[in-house]
Protein backbone atom coordinates (compact mmCIF):
# COMPACT_ATOMS: atom_id res chain seq x y z
CA UNK A 1 0.00 0.00 0.00
CA UNK A 2 0.97 3.47 -0.37
CA UNK A 3 0.75 6.52 -2.89
CA UNK A 4 -1.50 9.88 -2.98
CA UNK A 5 -4.36 9.20 -0.06
CA UNK A 6 -6.49 9.83 -3.21
CA UNK A 7 -5.17 6.93 -5.32
CA UNK A 8 -5.40 3.50 -4.03
CA UNK A 9 -2.09 1.94 -5.24
CA UNK A 10 -1.60 -1.81 -3.51
CA UNK A 11 0.30 -5.00 -4.96
CA UNK A 12 -1.48 -7.21 -7.41
CA UNK A 13 -1.55 -10.55 -8.75
CA UNK A 14 -1.89 -10.12 -12.46
CA UNK A 15 -2.16 -13.26 -13.80
CA UNK A 16 -5.48 -12.87 -14.33
CA UNK A 17 -4.97 -9.29 -16.17
CA UNK A 18 -3.48 -11.03 -19.26
CA UNK A 19 -4.98 -13.49 -21.54
CA UNK A 20 -1.74 -15.53 -21.45
CA UNK A 21 -2.26 -16.14 -17.84
CA UNK A 22 1.23 -15.65 -17.22
CA UNK A 23 2.15 -15.63 -13.29
CA UNK A 24 2.80 -11.74 -12.84
CA UNK A 25 2.82 -9.54 -9.51
CA UNK A 26 3.00 -5.39 -10.03
CA UNK A 27 4.36 -4.44 -6.46
CA UNK A 28 2.32 -1.22 -7.41
CA UNK A 29 -1.31 -1.31 -8.89
CA UNK A 30 -4.19 1.69 -9.24
CA UNK A 31 -7.13 1.16 -11.18
CA UNK A 32 -7.94 4.02 -13.19
CA UNK A 33 -11.97 5.01 -12.80
CA UNK A 34 -11.56 8.49 -13.63
CA UNK A 35 -9.85 11.03 -15.30
CA UNK A 36 -10.36 13.56 -12.73
CA UNK A 37 -7.45 13.23 -10.49
CA UNK A 38 -4.63 12.72 -13.20
CA UNK A 39 -2.34 15.76 -11.57
CA UNK A 40 -2.33 13.41 -8.50
CA UNK A 41 -1.25 10.64 -10.60
CA UNK A 42 1.74 12.42 -12.25
CA UNK A 43 2.97 13.45 -8.77
CA UNK A 44 3.31 10.20 -7.04
CA UNK A 45 4.85 8.64 -10.78
CA UNK A 46 8.62 10.00 -9.86
CA UNK A 47 8.49 7.43 -6.87
CA UNK A 48 8.26 4.55 -9.07
CA UNK A 49 11.05 2.88 -11.14
CA UNK A 50 8.56 4.01 -14.21
CA UNK A 51 4.53 3.41 -15.77
CA UNK A 52 3.26 0.20 -17.36
CA UNK A 53 -0.09 1.16 -18.67
CA UNK A 54 -2.44 -2.11 -19.17
CA UNK A 55 -5.63 -2.51 -20.63
CA UNK A 56 -7.28 -5.89 -21.48
CA UNK A 57 -3.49 -7.33 -21.32
CA UNK A 58 -4.08 -8.55 -24.76
CA UNK A 59 -0.95 -8.24 -26.61
CA UNK A 60 1.46 -7.96 -23.19
CA UNK A 61 4.06 -10.57 -22.14
CA UNK A 62 4.08 -9.80 -18.39
CA UNK A 63 7.46 -10.30 -16.32
CA UNK A 64 7.01 -12.53 -13.25
CA UNK A 65 7.45 -9.35 -11.07
CA UNK A 66 6.73 -5.46 -12.20
CA UNK A 67 8.10 -2.89 -10.11
CA UNK A 68 7.18 0.09 -12.23
CA UNK A 69 2.92 1.72 -11.34
CA UNK A 70 0.89 -0.86 -12.85
CA UNK A 71 -2.08 1.41 -14.10
CA UNK A 72 -4.89 -0.70 -15.01
CA UNK A 73 -7.26 1.40 -17.27
CA UNK A 74 -10.98 1.03 -16.26
CA UNK A 75 -13.25 4.19 -17.10
CA UNK A 76 -16.21 3.43 -18.94
CA UNK A 77 -18.66 5.42 -21.47
CA UNK A 78 -19.45 5.95 -24.82
CA UNK A 79 -20.56 9.38 -26.32
CA UNK A 80 -22.35 10.65 -29.49
CA UNK A 81 -20.02 14.12 -29.45
CA UNK A 82 -20.90 15.49 -32.97
CA UNK A 83 -23.33 15.02 -35.48
CA UNK A 84 -21.89 16.47 -38.63
CA UNK A 85 -23.72 16.54 -41.83
CA UNK A 86 -21.87 13.74 -43.49
CA UNK A 87 -20.50 11.55 -40.06
CA UNK A 88 -21.23 10.69 -36.63
CA UNK A 89 -18.24 11.45 -34.16
CA UNK A 90 -18.08 9.04 -31.08
CA UNK A 91 -16.18 8.65 -28.30
CA UNK A 92 -15.08 6.27 -26.38
CA UNK A 93 -13.30 6.32 -23.10
CA UNK A 94 -10.24 4.23 -22.80
CA UNK A 95 -11.40 1.49 -20.81
CA UNK A 96 -14.04 0.66 -22.58
CA UNK A 97 -14.43 -3.36 -24.43
CA UNK A 98 -13.33 -2.48 -28.22
CA UNK A 99 -15.80 -5.44 -28.99
CA UNK A 100 -18.27 -3.96 -26.96
CA UNK A 101 -17.95 -0.35 -28.03
CA UNK A 102 -18.06 -1.88 -31.79
CA UNK A 103 -21.25 -3.75 -30.56
CA UNK A 104 -23.15 -0.76 -29.23
CA UNK A 105 -21.90 1.48 -32.32
CA UNK A 106 -23.96 -1.28 -34.80
CA UNK A 107 -26.74 -1.05 -32.04
CA UNK A 108 -26.93 2.40 -32.25
CA UNK A 109 -26.38 2.66 -36.21
CA UNK A 110 -23.42 4.50 -36.46
CA UNK A 111 -21.57 2.19 -38.84
CA UNK A 112 -17.78 1.38 -39.83
CA UNK A 113 -16.15 -0.46 -37.30
CA UNK A 114 -18.02 -4.01 -37.97
CA UNK A 115 -14.62 -5.89 -39.94
CA UNK A 116 -13.09 -4.90 -36.56
CA UNK A 117 -15.85 -6.61 -34.37
CA UNK A 118 -14.71 -9.71 -31.34
CA UNK A 119 -10.61 -7.69 -31.45
CA UNK A 120 -10.07 -8.28 -27.94
CA UNK A 121 -8.47 -5.19 -25.91
CA UNK A 122 -9.69 -1.81 -24.81
CA UNK A 123 -10.41 1.25 -26.57
CA UNK A 124 -7.33 2.84 -24.98
CA UNK A 125 -5.01 0.02 -26.96
CA UNK A 126 -6.50 -0.02 -30.23
CA UNK A 127 -4.67 3.43 -31.33
CA UNK A 128 -1.15 2.15 -30.43
CA UNK A 129 -0.91 -0.70 -32.70
CA UNK A 130 -3.45 0.40 -34.97
CA UNK A 131 -5.50 -2.21 -34.71
CA UNK A 132 -6.60 -3.96 -37.91
CA UNK A 133 -9.05 -7.03 -39.28
CA UNK A 134 -10.18 -8.24 -42.60
CA UNK A 135 -8.20 -5.47 -44.62
CA UNK A 136 -10.26 -2.15 -41.84
CA UNK A 137 -7.39 -0.60 -39.93
CA UNK A 138 -9.36 1.35 -37.28
CA UNK A 139 -6.79 4.81 -38.16
CA UNK A 140 -9.53 4.65 -41.13
CA UNK A 141 -12.18 5.72 -38.98
CA UNK A 142 -9.68 7.33 -36.28
CA UNK A 143 -11.10 10.70 -35.76
CA UNK A 144 -8.75 11.77 -32.27
CA UNK A 145 -7.46 11.13 -29.14
CA UNK A 146 -7.94 12.22 -25.66
CA UNK A 147 -4.02 11.55 -23.98
CA UNK A 148 -2.39 12.51 -20.73
CA UNK A 149 1.44 13.24 -20.65
CA UNK A 150 2.70 11.99 -17.59
CA UNK A 151 5.78 13.48 -18.24
CA UNK A 152 4.53 17.03 -18.38
CA UNK A 153 1.54 16.04 -16.34
CA UNK A 154 -1.07 17.92 -18.72
CA UNK A 155 -3.79 16.28 -21.38
CA UNK A 156 -3.31 17.10 -25.23
CA UNK A 157 -5.55 16.30 -27.64
CA UNK A 158 -4.25 14.33 -30.85
CA UNK A 159 -5.13 13.88 -34.40
CA UNK A 160 -4.13 11.06 -36.79
CA UNK A 161 -0.78 13.10 -38.41
CA UNK A 162 0.21 13.20 -34.83
CA UNK A 163 -0.66 9.72 -34.15
CA UNK A 164 1.35 8.30 -36.94
CA UNK A 165 -0.85 4.99 -37.94
CA UNK A 166 1.00 2.65 -40.45
CA UNK A 167 0.78 -1.30 -40.58
CA UNK A 168 0.43 -2.21 -36.37
CA UNK A 169 2.23 0.48 -35.67
CA UNK A 170 2.04 4.07 -34.44
CA UNK A 171 3.70 7.36 -32.47
CA UNK A 172 3.39 5.72 -29.32
CA UNK A 173 5.12 2.30 -29.80
CA UNK A 174 8.18 4.39 -30.62
CA UNK A 175 7.46 6.88 -27.46
CA UNK A 176 9.17 6.87 -24.08
CA UNK A 177 7.50 3.79 -22.17
CA UNK A 178 4.91 4.96 -19.99
CA UNK A 179 4.45 8.64 -20.92
CA UNK A 180 1.73 8.67 -23.00
CA UNK A 181 -1.94 7.51 -20.93
CA UNK A 182 -4.63 7.38 -23.28
CA UNK A 183 -7.80 8.69 -22.32
CA UNK A 184 -10.51 8.48 -24.59
CA UNK A 185 -10.78 7.89 -28.34
CA UNK A 186 -13.42 9.25 -31.28
CA UNK A 187 -14.08 8.02 -34.10
CA UNK A 188 -15.88 9.38 -37.41
CA UNK A 189 -18.09 7.34 -38.56
CA UNK A 190 -19.78 8.33 -42.22
CA UNK A 191 -23.41 8.13 -42.45
CA UNK A 192 -23.28 6.48 -45.82
CA UNK A 193 -22.08 2.88 -45.33
CA UNK A 194 -21.47 0.26 -47.52
CA UNK A 195 -19.90 -3.16 -45.92
CA UNK A 196 -15.96 -3.59 -46.60
CA UNK A 197 -15.81 -6.92 -48.19
CA UNK A 198 -13.11 -7.17 -50.59
CA UNK A 199 -10.90 -8.87 -47.81
CA UNK A 200 -10.06 -12.55 -49.81
CA UNK A 201 -11.31 -14.49 -46.36
CA UNK A 202 -14.27 -12.72 -46.62
CA UNK A 203 -14.89 -12.65 -50.49
CA UNK A 204 -14.29 -16.37 -50.67
CA UNK A 205 -17.16 -16.88 -47.97
CA UNK A 206 -19.88 -18.98 -49.65
CA UNK A 207 -23.09 -16.63 -48.09
CA UNK A 208 -21.21 -13.36 -49.22
CA UNK A 209 -20.43 -14.90 -52.78
CA UNK A 210 -24.54 -15.82 -52.72
CA UNK A 211 -25.54 -12.40 -51.58
CA UNK A 212 -23.13 -10.49 -54.27
CA UNK A 213 -24.60 -12.68 -56.86
C1 LIG B 1 -6.74 -13.99 -29.69
C2 LIG B 1 -6.24 -12.63 -30.10
C3 LIG B 1 -6.66 -12.11 -31.32
C4 LIG B 1 -6.20 -10.85 -31.73
N1 LIG B 1 -6.61 -10.37 -32.95
C5 LIG B 1 -6.15 -9.18 -33.37
C6 LIG B 1 -6.56 -8.66 -34.66
O1 LIG B 1 -7.32 -9.28 -35.40
N2 LIG B 1 -6.07 -7.45 -35.03
C7 LIG B 1 -5.23 -6.72 -34.23
O2 LIG B 1 -4.84 -5.63 -34.63
N3 LIG B 1 -4.85 -7.18 -33.01
C8 LIG B 1 -5.28 -8.38 -32.57
N4 LIG B 1 -4.88 -8.86 -31.35
C9 LIG B 1 -4.00 -8.03 -30.50
C10 LIG B 1 -4.78 -7.23 -29.43
O3 LIG B 1 -6.14 -7.55 -29.44
C11 LIG B 1 -4.63 -5.72 -29.68
O4 LIG B 1 -3.28 -5.34 -29.68
C12 LIG B 1 -5.39 -4.90 -28.63
O5 LIG B 1 -5.48 -3.56 -29.06
C13 LIG B 1 -4.74 -4.97 -27.25
O6 LIG B 1 -5.62 -4.35 -26.34
P1 LIG B 1 -5.43 -4.50 -24.77
O7 LIG B 1 -6.39 -3.57 -24.12
O8 LIG B 1 -5.52 -5.93 -24.38
O9 LIG B 1 -3.95 -3.95 -24.59
P2 LIG B 1 -2.83 -4.48 -23.57
O10 LIG B 1 -2.40 -5.84 -23.99
O11 LIG B 1 -3.26 -4.27 -22.18
O12 LIG B 1 -1.67 -3.43 -23.92
C14 LIG B 1 -1.05 -3.45 -25.18
C15 LIG B 1 -0.15 -2.21 -25.28
O13 LIG B 1 -0.94 -1.03 -25.29
C16 LIG B 1 -0.61 -0.19 -24.19
N5 LIG B 1 -1.86 0.41 -23.70
C17 LIG B 1 -3.01 -0.24 -23.40
N6 LIG B 1 -3.97 0.64 -23.04
C18 LIG B 1 -3.39 1.87 -23.10
C19 LIG B 1 -3.85 3.19 -22.83
N7 LIG B 1 -5.11 3.46 -22.42
N8 LIG B 1 -2.98 4.22 -22.98
C20 LIG B 1 -1.71 4.00 -23.39
N9 LIG B 1 -1.22 2.78 -23.66
C21 LIG B 1 -2.05 1.72 -23.52
C22 LIG B 1 0.08 -1.08 -23.17
O14 LIG B 1 0.97 -0.34 -22.36
C23 LIG B 1 0.80 -2.06 -24.09
O15 LIG B 1 1.99 -1.48 -24.56
C24 LIG B 1 -5.33 -10.10 -30.90
C25 LIG B 1 -4.94 -10.62 -29.66
C26 LIG B 1 -5.39 -11.87 -29.26
C27 LIG B 1 -4.95 -12.41 -27.93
Amino acid sequence: MGGSPLLHITEQDLTCYNTLGLKSTARSFLRLHSTANLSALTDVVPRFPGVVVLGGGSNVVLAPQIDELVIHVETRGVTLVDQQADAFIVEAQAGESWHHFVGLCIDQGWKGLENLALIPGTVGAAPIQNIGAYGVEQSEFFHSLVAWDMQRGEQVEMGPGDCQFAYRDSFFKHADPGRWLILAVRYRLPHEWRPQLAYPDLARHPGIALAGA
